[in-house]
């Protein structure tokens, strides 16, 4: 077991995600044409050509306790501060690219915390992970953004682990974020930690909200905190005791995150919950075919007076067919949720339809139907 297991970020991990959300290896885009030409018009980085990154890159191995079986390239391209790790599913070696604008901004120090970044995406497979192009609804969308921002997270703690220092890899940071280099940029880093402040009092940036990295605020917040924690300062015996605990650090992040981002996957869920335990509900008072005054006062009760009034107006005019469509829909967006959510959602029902006046073996059926459906 490598350090980087220990340091990986809490949320950086596919069990975040459904039963219904699952990785296909096989379509990979590793024959991405783009990539192959890329690799064909790059230099490969040798001791010959590169001395200076190549010895970086050997120091950034021997700190991150890692082989070096990796092939890393430069490419020209002078508009873009850009670094990718391109990789085969399971394969022990990956080709890092790395654009003529990132080597011309950062100094060497500041490199190895881009490079250790890089090379922990391919230790950690990130490239596994279903990319939020796949996505068939929004929860599904908003929960991939959410793996992908934690992939950063972890990855930024191994560019740091790569380079050994804290204010290099925030250098590198800032630098890549504004594009500017150090002549015009001053590392006060206590004043970015105020934009951060600022951007949450303006409840976050919706644009935030679908991007597939955190901002680098948060980032950088991330980072000094885990270089705060009692289990970094322990592992580098740095002689430090730490402020935080690791798991601490890592809600921390993660309340940062939601903070700048808003928090609307905690909306879709709860909405998502709490329309499906509607429906649900609806599917077992229903089942004999009756809603009994008795269970249209606890529905209210449950659900509110719009809500019922609604369901009883659509139910005089529905076909049974157009009712069970939307019980159907409901449920299907249930499958999105975590599993805790999806048994919470089951339980919640079981004892909401205690009291339905239906016959118990038929209240039973529709609640072994939902459970099946729940994949539960
Ligand atoms: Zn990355």
């Amino acid at each position: 077991m490598n350090f980087l297991d220990r340091f990986r970020y809490r949320y950086d991990n596919l069990k975040e995600l459904d039963a219904n959300i699952s990785s296909d290896k096989k379509n990979l885009n590793y024959n991405n044409p783009i990539l192959k030409s890329l690799l064909s018009t790059s230099v490969k980085v040798t001791p010959e050509i590169f001395p200076k990154i190549d010895s970086c890159i050997q120091s950034v191995f021997k700190k991150l306790e890692l082989k070096n079986n990796f092939n890393f390239f430069v490419t020209a391209n002078h508009n873009q501060t850009q670094a990718s790790c391109a990789m085969m599913p399971e394969s022990d070696s990956a080709e890092i690219i790395i654009t003529s604008r990132m080597i011309e901004l950062l100094n060497i120090n500041e490199l190895s915390y881009v490079l250790g970044h890089e090379i922990s995406h391919h230790y950690y497979q990130h490239n596994i992970y279903p990319s939020p192009n796949q996505a068939k609804s929004k929860m599904e969308l908003l929960k991939l953004l959410h793996l992908s921002r934690a992939s950063e997270i972890s990855a930024d703690r191994a560019g740091f682990l790569g380079s050994g220092d804290i204010e290099n890899s925030l250098k590198a940071m800032l630098k890549i974020a504004s594009g500017l280099s150090e002549k015009h940029l001053t590392f006060n880093f206590s004043s970015y930690l105020d934009q951060l402040r600022e951007l949450k009092q303006i409840k976050g940036d919706q644009n935030q909200m679908y991007s597939t990295h955190p901002s680098f605020l948060n980032r950088m917040q991330a980072l000094v905190w885990f270089s705060m924690s009692h289990e970094y300062h322990e592992y580098f015996e740095t002689n430090k005791n730490g402020v935080y605990d690791l798991k601490t650090v890592d809600q921390k992040i993660n309340e940062s995150i939601k903070k700048v981002i808003g928090n609307e996957l905690d909306i879709s869920t709860k909405e998502i919950f709490s329309n499906a335990l509607m429906w649900c509900s609806l599917k077992i008072f229903i089942a004999d075919n009756k809603f009994t005054k008795k269970e249209q006062k606890l529905f209210e009760k449950n659900f509110g007076e719009k809500n019922t009034a609604s369901i009883l107006s659509l139910l005089k005019i529905s076909k049974p067919k157009s009712i069970e469509v939307k019980i159907n829909n409901a449920l299907n967006e249930a499958t999105n949720l975590l599993m805790a959510e999806r048994e919470k959602l089951f339980n919640e029902l079981k004892k909401l339809n205690s009291v339905a006046e239906s016959d118990q073996k038929i209240v039973q059926t529709s609640l072994n139907d939902i459970k099946k459906k729940l994949k539960i």
